[in-house]
Protein backbone atom coordinates (compact mmCIF):
# COMPACT_ATOMS: atom_id res chain seq x y z
CA UNK A 1 0.00 0.00 0.00
CA UNK A 2 1.41 3.62 -0.74
CA UNK A 3 1.17 6.01 1.63
CA UNK A 4 -1.10 7.88 -0.11
CA UNK A 5 -3.73 5.01 -0.53
CA UNK A 6 -7.68 5.83 0.89
CA UNK A 7 -8.66 3.05 2.77
CA UNK A 8 -10.51 1.90 5.76
CA UNK A 9 -8.58 1.39 8.72
CA UNK A 10 -9.44 -1.42 11.27
CA UNK A 11 -7.36 -1.12 14.51
CA UNK A 12 -8.36 -3.70 17.17
CA UNK A 13 -6.96 -4.58 20.50
CA UNK A 14 -7.43 -5.86 24.31
CA UNK A 15 -11.27 -7.57 24.29
CA UNK A 16 -13.70 -6.50 21.29
CA UNK A 17 -11.99 -2.81 21.26
CA UNK A 18 -11.77 -0.64 17.73
CA UNK A 19 -9.62 2.54 17.06
CA UNK A 20 -12.78 5.33 16.39
CA UNK A 21 -11.89 8.83 14.64
CA UNK A 22 -13.63 11.54 16.29
CA UNK A 23 -16.93 11.76 15.40
CA UNK A 24 -16.89 7.57 16.57
CA UNK A 25 -16.64 6.35 13.20
CA UNK A 26 -13.57 3.76 12.02
CA UNK A 27 -11.01 6.15 10.68
CA UNK A 28 -11.19 6.43 6.45
CA UNK A 29 -8.69 8.01 4.24
CA UNK A 30 -4.77 8.35 3.52
CA UNK A 31 -2.57 6.14 6.45
CA UNK A 32 -1.72 9.93 7.94
CA UNK A 33 -4.84 9.67 9.40
CA UNK A 34 -3.65 7.24 11.55
CA UNK A 35 -2.09 7.52 15.13
CA UNK A 36 1.82 8.16 13.77
CA UNK A 37 3.37 5.11 15.80
CA UNK A 38 1.09 2.79 13.48
CA UNK A 39 3.21 4.31 10.33
CA UNK A 40 4.52 1.37 9.97
CA UNK A 41 2.66 -1.72 11.43
CA UNK A 42 2.08 -4.97 9.02
CA UNK A 43 -1.74 -4.12 8.08
CA UNK A 44 -3.31 -6.99 6.02
CA UNK A 45 -5.91 -6.46 3.45
CA UNK A 46 -9.59 -8.26 4.58
CA UNK A 47 -12.32 -7.20 3.10
CA UNK A 48 -13.61 -3.69 0.54
CA UNK A 49 -15.64 -1.33 1.54
CA UNK A 50 -17.78 0.81 -1.55
CA UNK A 51 -14.67 0.45 -3.52
CA UNK A 52 -12.16 1.44 -0.56
CA UNK A 53 -9.94 -1.58 0.49
CA UNK A 54 -9.97 -2.44 4.43
CA UNK A 55 -7.12 -3.24 6.26
CA UNK A 56 -6.84 -4.68 10.04
CA UNK A 57 -4.33 -4.70 12.03
CA UNK A 58 -4.46 -6.22 15.85
CA UNK A 59 -2.34 -4.82 18.31
CA UNK A 60 -2.36 -7.73 21.00
CA UNK A 61 -4.51 -8.37 23.62
CA UNK A 62 -2.66 -6.94 25.91
CA UNK A 63 -2.28 -3.29 23.92
CA UNK A 64 -2.62 0.14 25.38
CA UNK A 65 -5.97 0.22 24.19
CA UNK A 66 -6.84 3.51 26.12
CA UNK A 67 -7.76 5.36 22.25
CA UNK A 68 -10.15 2.65 21.41
CA UNK A 69 -13.89 2.08 22.13
CA UNK A 70 -15.69 -0.95 22.78
CA UNK A 71 -17.23 -2.76 18.89
CA UNK A 72 -20.46 -2.53 20.64
CA UNK A 73 -20.57 1.06 20.04
CA UNK A 74 -20.39 1.16 16.46
CA UNK A 75 -24.09 -0.66 16.86
CA UNK A 76 -25.29 1.46 19.17
CA UNK A 77 -24.83 4.42 16.88
CA UNK A 78 -26.57 2.51 14.65
CA UNK A 79 -23.14 2.63 12.24
CA UNK A 80 -24.73 -0.77 10.57
CA UNK A 81 -21.56 -1.56 8.08
CA UNK A 82 -19.21 0.03 10.59
CA UNK A 83 -20.11 -2.90 13.38
CA UNK A 84 -20.28 -5.56 10.27
CA UNK A 85 -17.01 -4.93 9.25
CA UNK A 86 -15.50 -3.91 12.79
CA UNK A 87 -16.90 -7.43 13.88
CA UNK A 88 -15.88 -9.22 10.83
CA UNK A 89 -12.13 -8.20 11.46
CA UNK A 90 -12.58 -9.21 15.03
CA UNK A 91 -14.26 -12.69 14.32
CA UNK A 92 -10.74 -13.34 11.64
CA UNK A 93 -8.71 -11.87 14.57
CA UNK A 94 -9.72 -13.98 17.25
CA UNK A 95 -9.35 -16.79 14.68
CA UNK A 96 -5.77 -16.02 14.82
CA UNK A 97 -5.01 -15.30 18.52
CA UNK A 98 -6.53 -18.87 18.71
CA UNK A 99 -4.84 -20.66 16.70
CA UNK A 100 -1.46 -20.72 17.02
CA UNK A 101 -0.72 -24.30 17.36
CA UNK A 102 -2.12 -27.21 15.23
CA UNK A 103 -4.70 -29.09 16.39
CA UNK A 104 -3.95 -32.23 15.36
CA UNK A 105 0.08 -32.16 15.33
CA UNK A 106 0.64 -29.48 17.68
CA UNK A 107 3.31 -27.44 15.28
CA UNK A 108 3.08 -23.82 14.98
CA UNK A 109 0.63 -22.14 12.79
CA UNK A 110 0.80 -19.56 10.55
CA UNK A 111 -0.89 -17.22 8.08
CA UNK A 112 -1.84 -19.01 4.77
CA UNK A 113 -0.79 -17.23 1.80
CA UNK A 114 -4.08 -16.05 -0.27
CA UNK A 115 -6.95 -17.04 1.97
CA UNK A 116 -7.77 -16.28 5.88
CA UNK A 117 -6.65 -19.62 6.85
CA UNK A 118 -4.15 -21.19 9.50
CA UNK A 119 -1.27 -23.50 7.92
CA UNK A 120 1.13 -25.94 9.77
CA UNK A 121 4.24 -27.44 8.31
CA UNK A 122 2.51 -30.57 7.71
CA UNK A 123 0.00 -29.20 5.86
CA UNK A 124 -2.68 -28.93 7.89
CA UNK A 125 -5.24 -25.97 7.82
CA UNK A 126 -7.49 -24.62 9.92
CA UNK A 127 -10.02 -21.76 9.26
CA UNK A 128 -12.18 -19.14 11.38
CA UNK A 129 -15.05 -20.92 13.53
CA UNK A 130 -18.32 -19.77 13.51
CA UNK A 131 -20.64 -21.00 15.54
CA UNK A 132 -24.01 -21.52 14.64
CA UNK A 133 -27.17 -20.27 16.77
CA UNK A 134 -30.56 -20.20 16.59
CA UNK A 135 -32.80 -17.01 18.18
CA UNK A 136 -36.40 -17.07 18.23
CA UNK A 137 -39.48 -14.76 18.82
CA UNK A 138 -42.26 -16.99 20.23
CA UNK A 139 -46.14 -15.93 19.66
CA UNK A 140 -48.93 -16.63 21.32
CA UNK A 141 -52.00 -14.77 19.71
CA UNK A 142 -50.71 -10.98 20.37
CA UNK A 143 -48.01 -11.51 22.73
CA UNK A 144 -44.60 -12.56 22.39
CA UNK A 145 -42.33 -14.60 24.90
CA UNK A 146 -39.46 -13.02 26.66
CA UNK A 147 -37.10 -13.64 29.40
CA UNK A 148 -35.00 -11.66 31.49
CA UNK A 149 -31.16 -13.69 30.97
CA UNK A 150 -29.03 -14.96 34.39
CA UNK A 151 -25.91 -12.99 32.47
CA UNK A 152 -25.89 -9.50 32.57
CA UNK A 153 -29.06 -9.67 34.91
CA UNK A 154 -30.08 -5.83 36.27
CA UNK A 155 -32.40 -7.16 39.44
CA UNK A 156 -33.62 -2.52 39.20
CA UNK A 157 -34.23 -2.56 35.50
CA UNK A 158 -34.10 -6.10 34.00
CA UNK A 159 -33.60 -6.45 29.99
CA UNK A 160 -35.97 -8.85 28.44
CA UNK A 161 -35.40 -10.64 25.38
CA UNK A 162 -35.96 -13.53 22.89
CA UNK A 163 -34.71 -17.04 23.62
CA UNK A 164 -31.46 -18.12 21.61
CA UNK A 165 -28.82 -20.95 22.02
CA UNK A 166 -26.42 -22.99 20.45
CA UNK A 167 -27.67 -25.38 17.23
CA UNK A 168 -25.83 -28.93 18.46
CA UNK A 169 -23.92 -31.64 16.54
CA UNK A 170 -26.04 -33.80 14.64
CA UNK A 171 -29.26 -30.97 14.64
CA UNK A 172 -31.48 -29.32 12.08
CA UNK A 173 -31.92 -25.85 12.59
CA UNK A 174 -35.91 -26.14 12.86
CA UNK A 175 -35.55 -29.12 15.97
CA UNK A 176 -32.49 -26.59 17.11
CA UNK A 177 -36.15 -24.00 17.44
CA UNK A 178 -37.82 -26.53 19.46
CA UNK A 179 -35.42 -27.76 21.62
CA UNK A 180 -33.90 -25.09 23.22
CA UNK A 181 -37.55 -23.29 23.63
CA UNK A 182 -38.37 -26.19 25.29
CA UNK A 183 -35.19 -26.19 27.69
CA UNK A 184 -35.69 -22.69 28.56
CA UNK A 185 -39.06 -22.25 28.95
CA UNK A 186 -41.14 -25.13 29.18
CA UNK A 187 -42.93 -24.15 25.57
CA UNK A 188 -43.83 -26.51 22.99
CA UNK A 189 -43.90 -24.39 19.63
CA UNK A 190 -44.57 -25.59 15.90
CA UNK A 191 -44.74 -23.38 12.80
CA UNK A 192 -40.99 -22.83 12.80
CA UNK A 193 -39.97 -20.00 10.48
CA UNK A 194 -37.18 -18.47 8.90
CA UNK A 195 -36.83 -14.52 9.23
CA UNK A 196 -32.93 -13.43 9.04
CA UNK A 197 -30.08 -13.84 9.75
CA UNK A 198 -26.56 -11.56 11.70
CA UNK A 199 -23.48 -12.36 12.35
CA UNK A 200 -22.57 -11.88 16.42
CA UNK A 201 -18.81 -11.16 16.67
CA UNK A 202 -18.48 -12.00 20.56
CA UNK A 203 -16.78 -14.08 19.93
CA UNK A 204 -17.88 -16.22 16.37
CA UNK A 205 -22.21 -17.04 16.48
CA UNK A 206 -24.05 -16.76 13.31
CA UNK A 207 -27.42 -15.72 14.89
CA UNK A 208 -30.26 -16.84 12.64
CA UNK A 209 -33.54 -15.54 13.26
CA UNK A 210 -36.58 -17.50 13.33
CA UNK A 211 -40.33 -17.19 14.44
CA UNK A 212 -43.00 -19.69 15.87
CA UNK A 213 -46.04 -20.26 17.05
CA UNK A 214 -46.76 -21.62 20.45
CA UNK A 215 -48.35 -24.43 20.60
CA UNK A 216 -48.88 -26.01 24.00
CA UNK A 217 -47.46 -25.96 27.92
CA UNK A 218 -46.64 -23.42 31.12
CA UNK A 219 -43.79 -21.48 31.40
CA UNK A 220 -41.75 -22.96 33.56
CA UNK A 221 -37.87 -21.01 33.80
CA UNK A 222 -34.74 -22.68 33.48
CA UNK A 223 -32.94 -21.46 36.13
CA UNK A 224 -29.56 -22.19 35.01
CA UNK A 225 -30.06 -19.91 32.24
CA UNK A 226 -33.06 -17.19 33.07
CA UNK A 227 -34.44 -15.10 35.74
CA UNK A 228 -37.92 -14.83 34.53
CA UNK A 229 -40.30 -15.49 30.99
CA UNK A 230 -43.52 -14.19 30.15
CA UNK A 231 -45.71 -13.61 27.52
CA UNK A 232 -45.71 -9.51 26.96
CA UNK A 233 -48.34 -7.36 24.46
CA UNK A 234 -47.13 -4.27 22.92
CA UNK A 235 -48.72 -2.12 25.45
CA UNK A 236 -46.63 -3.48 28.36
CA UNK A 237 -43.29 -4.03 27.20
CA UNK A 238 -39.86 -4.26 29.63
CA UNK A 239 -36.45 -2.86 28.42
CA UNK A 240 -35.62 -4.56 25.26
CA UNK A 241 -32.42 -5.38 23.51
CA UNK A 242 -30.92 -2.33 21.77
CA UNK A 243 -31.61 -1.73 18.25
CA UNK A 244 -28.82 -3.25 15.21
CA UNK A 245 -29.88 -6.41 17.14
CA UNK A 246 -31.36 -8.82 15.40
CA UNK A 247 -33.63 -9.93 18.74
CA UNK A 248 -34.66 -6.09 18.73
CA UNK A 249 -35.71 -6.88 14.89
CA UNK A 250 -37.51 -10.21 15.44
CA UNK A 251 -39.37 -8.60 18.50
CA UNK A 252 -40.63 -5.74 16.74
CA UNK A 253 -41.52 -8.26 13.29
CA UNK A 254 -43.43 -10.14 15.71
CA UNK A 255 -45.52 -7.67 17.80
CA UNK A 256 -46.27 -5.81 14.32
CA UNK A 257 -47.68 -8.81 13.39
CA UNK A 258 -45.80 -9.97 10.73
CA UNK A 259 -45.40 -13.16 9.65
ZN1 LIG B 1 -0.47 -29.87 11.98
Amino acid sequence: MSLTEQARWFVLGGDHLVLLDQQGQVPQGSKGCLPAALADAPFERFDEWQGLPCYLLDLGAEADTTMMAPLRQLMVAGDEEGFRLAGRAWQLTTFRRTHRFCGECGAPMSPKAGEWAQVCHHGHTAYPRISPCIIVAVRKGPEILLAAHRRHYQADDPMYTVLAGFVEAGENLEQCVAREVFEESGIRVRNVRYVASQPWPFPHSLMMGFTADYESGEIKVQDDELVAADFFAADRLPRLPPHGTIARRLIERSLAGEA
